[in-house]
């Protein structure tokens, strides 16, 4: 491993990595000297375990590939110049692709005039965006509680239904197998993944999880237990792998809530900021919910921020005391400006409009391809721009995604849980690139059929370890993946 790197001091550290920061080019030495810092502090420093997943993935071998910066809008750099088509999104942050300008420019502004608050006086933004965010949801959703995560805004509307809700006598929740909220303690309660839960049992007393899209097994619970405070949902499940309830779902849902006096919590921080071809995926069935979560692409890929709105009668709660809940960084004035402008952008391009439109020609393509590789694929499925593809296999589909990647198409395979690839780019991407991808997925396909015909002889993915060094790694993209055309 690079000598530079070892036995430095603190300061040292910082003088080195004030020193990349600075740069915007790299040449050969100094990436391989960045990529072998980047893989040794990762292993030492990190999590040796990130290193595994990602390196057999990567074409980079014993270099793996350290990204270096965003390009377009919708493709990302690593430090070997390589290009990839982001076709995952950052699991749905960018929506409004990378370093939207219109976004870096306000965030940029306020950078230049007050990165953070006072904490003490008013913070200008903030009262924007909460008037934007009352405007542009559902219904009577008014009032926002800012936090820098998705995690946190679950966790906020948790804590607010257990506010509203423990005076009528009701604590209990109601969440989904298969759901997704995130990881902090409360909000892990109603996530339903085993393997995220069982290091950390017990949960939260009073968290159920009922059948994700069976109206029938939730009227059963809600009308069982009287003390239900509030329903967790996602519209459609990110993480569970793109699942989409029947149609009428969510309205029957929202219509048990009435009914028995829960809270419909929705959690949208995936499925928001017009991932599905609307604004908010709820509005593909009109349903209005109490609490709404938001994060993830709500800070325009540039900050970090999280939202949780509510009507005023269940906000209310926090109106004696708004420092029942808070924290210091959430609603910050470089995070609102970032959601401010990201707004700006969804609705003047119609980027909701958009994500439909051309999820529609993603969507027909991967459905093609997946009745044309029957062996290797299940189906294609998706709402707007929240797509996947099923694969028969997890070992399939982690030599899909590695294949992807080769092609210089970045889409997510874990070792563990390759089956479901979802497919989550850039509100932004063109048509031509989705041609692109669909170009690139065939090449894959075909190539996967002819080196294992009838999908029996795939290694184990644990098998898969790729340590072509870092000078036989020339790019082995197809010509239209070539970097010139990516521009
Ligand atoms: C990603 C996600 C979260 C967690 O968000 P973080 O910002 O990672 O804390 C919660 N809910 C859903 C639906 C998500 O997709």
């Amino acid at each position: 491993m690079s000598s530079i790197s070892d036995n430095l001091t603190p300061l040292e550290c910082t003088q080195q990595a004030l020193k990349w920061i600075e740069k915007k080019t790299l040449t050969q030495d100094e990436m391989i000297d960045l990529n072998n810092q980047v893989m040794n502090n990762f292993k030492e420093y990190v999590n040796p375990g990130f290193l595994e997943y990602r390196k057999s993935v990567t074409v980079g071998g014993d270099y793996g590939a350290v990204e270096w910066r965003a390009s377009g809008l919708n493709t990302l750099v690593d430090t070997q110049g390589r290009e990839y088509i982001d076709c995952l999104g950052g699991f749905g942050i960018f929506n409004v692709g990378h370093r939207n300008p219109k976004v870096l420019s306000a965030v940029e502004h306020q950078l230049a005039k007050q990165p953070l608050h006072s904490q003490e006086l008013l913070d200008p933004l903030r009262a924007l965006l909460a008037k934007t965010l009352a405007a542009v949801t559902p219904g009577k959703l008014k009032y926002t509680f800012f936090s820098n995560s998705g995690t946190e805004s679950v966790e906020a509307a948790l804590k607010l239904a257990k506010a509203y809700q423990a005076p009528r006598g009701k604590f209990r929740f109601v969440a989904t197998s298969g759901a997704f909220h995130g990881k902090t303690l409360g909000a892990l309660s109603a996530t339903a993944k085993a393997a995220f839960r069982q290091p950390f049992m017990p949960m939260l007393p009073g968290f159920d999880h009922v059948p994700f899209g069976d109206i029938d097994a939730l009227r059963v619970h809600l009308r069982a237990y009287s003390d239900v405070a509030a329903v967790i949902l996602e519209p459609i499940q990110g993480e569970g792998g793109v699942i989409i309830p029947p149609a009428g779902y969510l309205t029957a849902v929202r219509a048990l809530c009435d009914e028995t006096g829960a809270l419909l919590i929705l959690d949208e921080v995936q499925t928001g900021m017009g991932r599905t071809g609307k604004m908010f995926a709820c509005e593909h069935e009109g349903v209005q919910p109490d609490i709404l979560c938001l994060a993830k692409a709500l800070g325009g890929g540039v900050m970090p921020i999280g939202a949780t709105v509510a009507t005023e009668e269940i906000f209310s709660v926090l109106f004696d005391n708004p420092f029942l809940h808070t924290t210091t960084f959430g609603g910050n004035p470089l995070a609102c400006a970032a959601a401010l402008a990201t707004f700006n952008v969804l609705l003047s391009e119609d980027l909701p409009a958009q994500a439909a439109q051309k999820g529609h020609v993603l969507l027909a393509g991967l459905s093609r391809l997946a009745a044309d590789y029957p062996e290797f694929l299940v189906e294609a499925r998706g709402r707007g721009l929240m797509q996947a593809l099923e694969f028969r296999r997890n070992d399939i589909g982690y030599a899909f995604s590695q294949g992807m990647f080769r092609h210089q198409v970045l889409v997510a395979g874990t070792l563990n849980n390759a089956k479901t690839i979802r497919i989550e780019p850039p509100l932004t991407i063109t048509l031509e690139y989705c041609h692109q991808v669909l170009g690139a997925a065939e090449r894959v396909l075909a190539a996967m059929r002819i080196n294992a015909p009838g999908a029996h002889v795939f290694m184990k993915p644990t098998a898969i370890a790729v340590t072509t060094p870092i000078k036989t790694a020339a790019p082995v993209g197809v010509a239209v993946m070539a970097s010139a055309s990516l521009r």
